[in-house]
């Protein structure tokens, strides 16, 4: 029995009258757990203007409605935290605990929209002239669209809307066809919270969706995380077409592991953030810089990376799950090959890994590589998959001059017992999230998730403070008022041009 997708469409879940079908399979075996009707171009037009009748009511509604809904939603959300962890894992391949995590890292961030109230306050200046206030307001900026990718089904779909959707805005998502039943679960309990009808639109889909939003001139806004060059292209075309666009797209992300480092800290924290969650993570530690000494830790880092076993879901015992599809497995393989053609050494070779009973499935076992060079292609392009590369340097500007090289941003890492060289990799990185002897240092809500270079197209980023910047306009009011039996001399307003 597969199950049916539904779009969420004018306060309606339906199948949707799309020919197009999408299969969604599970990773571990790639049989077909779930069909979608992509949604048609006719489909998309109404969604986008349900959602823009639905804003002219929204947008009046007290902030703290809007806000009393988003604490229902928070609500829900833990409540069911995992039945929607369940949903996940099993439509991601991510193991048990991962899933878990991918629901909280989300949840954390619709317990940030229950502040929009103090998030969406104006400034004001009394007196910028005799008697003359100026203030501001944030406003919404009508209907916005949240494009999202397949390895965080949970979490981006919720960096995106609740947010939006608290600043007064209406939200048509499209999630990433891959997993689309993680978000549908999602917009079936912001229903139950209370959200009027036509505030957040469901539509499932792939390209021709997308590209309905990118060009539609009632959608104000997009939000996108995704690879690089679809990034490029949504950033490219949603602005071409006027629209305010953040894309968050691919990474490369470097830890360098200095001499002074606690090396079981390092061995421990590398081995999670390199292949943990089969590599799929944008924040990933795909590459890592040993200075001096430090590369005598390699052979013990490359026997704890040995012993990681995928598995199934529910396997307790497994470390990561298999990656989303056959084609991204392929891919994998592809670049681990080419790895070995171009010359690194592979000190560990996951390209034959199977799991017993699923040997269907996209599995990769853990694949390291030494001597890795920036001309391979296992430097250059983002494998996203279980695989991480070892380089090193002699000194740490050496290896700042590499980092900062790479054409992406996202996310780096050093591992130092000293406070001079993690304040000097701090200062001089050219990357927008830094971890000081932290792998993985994505920044809870009331941060914003900072990506620069070509990990980022667009300039406010995603949740925290940035986000209501993107989804709310500012209008500014410089006022006077007159009393009665103001003398004729105060009639003259001063100058403020
Ligand atoms: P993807 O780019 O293939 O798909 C993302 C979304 O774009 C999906 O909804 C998909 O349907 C849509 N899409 C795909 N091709 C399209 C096209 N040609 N035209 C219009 N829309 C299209 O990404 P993915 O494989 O689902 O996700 C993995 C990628 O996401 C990795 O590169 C990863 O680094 C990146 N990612 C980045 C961040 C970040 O914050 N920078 C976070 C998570 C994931």
């Amino acid at each position: 029995m597969t199950t049916q997708v539904k779009h969420y469409i004018d306060g309606q879940f339906t199948l949707g009258e799309g020919q197009q079908q999408i299969s969604v399979t599970n990773p571990a075996n790639n049989e077909v757990i779930a069909t979608i009707n992509a949604a048609t171009v006719n489909e998309v037009e109404f969604a986008i203007a349900s959602a823009k009748k639905a804003f002219t009511t929204w947008k009046e509604v007290p902030v703290s409605e809007r806000a009393r809904v988003m604490f229902r939603y928070q609500h829900l959300l833990k409540a069911h935290h995992d039945e929607i962890a369940t949903i996940l894992a099993q439509e991601t391949g991510k193991t048990f605990e991962d899933a878990k995590g991918d629901v909280w890292r989300g949840i954390e961030v619709a317990e940030h929209a229950c502040n929009i109230a103090s998030l969406i306050m104006g400034e004001t200046v009394e007196n910028v002239a005799r008697s003359i206030d100026t203030y501001s307001y944030t406003q919404p900026l009508g209907v916005c669209a949240g494009i999202t990718p397949f390895n965080f089904p949970a979490m981006i779909p919720l960096w995106m809307f609740p947010l939006a959707i608290a600043c007064g805005n209406t939200f048509v998502l499209k999630p990433s066809e891959q997993d689309p039943m993680t978000p549908q679960r999602l917009v079936e309990l912001f229903e139950e919270a209370g959200a009027p009808k036509g505030v957040l639109q469901l539509i499932h889909g792939d390209k021709t969706a997308v590209d309905v939003l990118l060009t539609h001139e009632d959608i104000k806004a997009i939000s996108f995380v995704g690879s690089v060059g679809v990034g490029q292209y949504i950033y490219k075309t949603g602005t071409d077409n006027l629209k305010r666009v953040q894309a968050f797209a691919g990474a490369k992300n470097h830890c360098v592991v200095m001499p002074d480092a606690n090396k079981q800290q390092v061995i421990n924290n590398l081995v999670g953030a390199s292949v943990g969650a089969a590599g799929q993570r944008c924040m990933a530690l795909s590459v890592a810089v040993f200075v001096g000494e430090a590369k005598k830790w390699i052979p013990e880092l490359r026997d704890a990376i040995a012993k990681v076993r995928p598995g199934v879901w529910d396997d307790k015992e497994a470390a990561y799950g298999p990656v989303i599809s056959p084609a991204a497995k392929e891919r994998v393989l592809k670049l681990i090959a080419q790895g070995k053609e171009e010359g690194a050494e592979c000190l560990l070779d996951g390209s034959d890994f199977t799991v017993e009973g699923f040997e269907k499935g996209n599995w990769v076992g853990p694949t390291m590589f030494t001597n890795v060079t920036t001309e391979m292609s296992i430097y250059k392009e983002e494998i996203f998959g279980p695989v991480l590369c070892c380089m090193e340097s002699e000194t740490l500007e050496e290896a700042i001059e590499i980092v900062n090289a790479s054409p992406y941003g996202n996310g780096t890492s050093i591992f130092t017992a000293s406070g001079a060289a993690a304040r000097k990799y701090q200062h001089n990185i050219e990357v927008g999230q830094v971890g000081i002897n932290v792998p993985i240092p994505v920044p809870l809500p009331f941060f914003s998730f900072t990506g620069w270079k070509g990990s980022f197209y667009g300039d406010q980023h995603a949740y925290g403070k940035q986000a209501v910047r993107f989804y709310t306009e500012t209008k500014t009011i410089t006022a006077r008022w007159f009393e009665s039996d103001i003398s004729e001399a105060e009639h003259h307003a001063p100058n403020m041009t």
